[in-house]
């Protein structure tokens, strides 16, 4: 989003983007959008700054920490960018947008709630079925003991 200072009114100016996923360049930082990126804006302008209140939605591609299964989850953020601006500046949001996504990234991605993960012995993928090594009834107790924890 490029915002053109002299453009801006006295009383505020609301204004929102999609963008691209392609466009974000989001890859280097290791962060999969699966859809585009919508951003909703309320820029006002005082003296000789622009301040920019954005929310930030981005549907964005996971790898689940505990079943290391690909789930989408959509980070959505709120922030306030200010910038030091001429009159005649034009200002591009974009790659503050990019920092801000990057940050509401979950540092340990869940795919779902009691997410029951892996077995240890043999890799099995105790959301899909049990194995050898887990009765049905150890899974369910595992995941009522991890339920509790996170409270
Ligand atoms: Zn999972
Ligand atoms: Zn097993």
């Amino acid at each position: 989003m490029k915002i053109h200072v002299n453009q801006v009114p006295a009383e505020g100016l609301r204004d929102r983007v999609t963008y691209d996923p392609t466009t974000m360049d989001m890859d280097r930082a290791d962060i999969h959008p699966t859809d585009p990126c919508q951003v909703e804006a309320f820029i006002v302008k005082a003296d000789q700054e622009l301040v920019v209140n954005a929310d930030i939605r981005a549907p964005l591609q996971m790898t689940c920490a505990r079943c290391l299964e690909g789930f989408v989850s959509t980070v959505t953020t709120d922030a306030v960018f200010s910038y030091k601006v001429h009159p005649t500046d034009v200002v591009d949001i974009t790659e503050d947008v990019r920092q801000e996504i990057i940050l509401a990234y979950p540092m340990v991605p869940i795919c779902q709630p009691g997410c029951k993960g892996l077995c240890s012995a043999c890799g099995q993928n105790l959301n899909l079925g049990v194995c050898s090594h887990h009765t049905a009834r150890q899974v369910a107790d595992d995941r009522s003991r991890g339920d509790s924890e996170a409270r």
